[in-house]
């Protein structure tokens, strides 16, 4: 079955692609469809009224079955931040660069008994118009006093994850699959599918 990623991000088209693939979908791109989602202003204020803000506007347009996340990454040091504001939180259209400078900043004198994190993410996910499905996943782990690493995207080479004890950048794409915010969501997300049976169980 093919289903429509509310997002152009090749990052996480390509996690997606990995852990969905195996369970029979084909993730797709706007783009690749010839479909403009045009701009969807993220106004929700949790990660998952973002998600399904994201994917009610994909299914309304494409009419396909379609699945939108929402990441934010929740810094204790900060009381929370950046949250839902993650990915601007160095300004509108900051890059991953510009956002990745500033938590290095704003924490460069926490401890590092104190930089505890987590990444959580949302997917809302509808397949059809009687079956929307919403699950969240996190990771736990702390925010680094430096970046390291080449893989991943975004906030990756500063996230050290608890299970690895190395930034996600400096994991294998398996590994992270195995423990990110991401792979936990899309793992009970396979869970509900099996429950209203769209995949079988084996
Ligand atoms: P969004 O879910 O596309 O709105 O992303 C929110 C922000 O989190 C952006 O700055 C992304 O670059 C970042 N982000 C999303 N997923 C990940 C991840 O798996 N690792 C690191 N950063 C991420």
């Amino acid at each position: 079955m093919e289903i429509l990623l509310a997002s152009e991000n090749a990052h996480k088209l390509e996690e997606l692609s990995r852990i969905l693939k195996p369970l029979g979908f084909d993730v797709v791109t706007p783009r690749q469809k010839g479909i403009d989602l045009g701009l969807v202003e993220e106004t929700g204020d949790t990660l998952i009224e973002n998600s399904r803000i994201k994917a009610n506007n994909a299914r309304k347009i494409s009419g396909m079955p379609v699945i939108a996340d929402d990441t934010g990454l929740i810094v204790e040091a900060l009381g929370g931040l950046p949250g839902v504001h993650t990915a601007r939180f160095a300004g509108e259209n900051a890059t991953d660069k510009e956002n990745v400078d500033k938590l290095l900043n704003e924490m460069k004198n926490v401890p590092k008994f104190k930089r505890a994190a987590k990444f959580v993410t949302s997917i809302c996910c509808i397949l059809s118009d009687s079956i929307t499905i919403e699950v969240e996943g996190e990771c736990k782990g702390e925010i680094a006093f430096e970046r390291s690493g080449d893989n991943g995207f975004g906030y990756d080479p500063v996230f050290i994850c608890e299970k690895y004890g190395r930034t996600f950048a400096n994991c294998t794409a398996e590994e992270k699959d195995s423990v990110s915010h991401r792979g936990n969501a899309l793992r009970k997300l396979k869970d509900k599918l099996i429950k209203v049976n769209i995949l079988n169980e084996e």
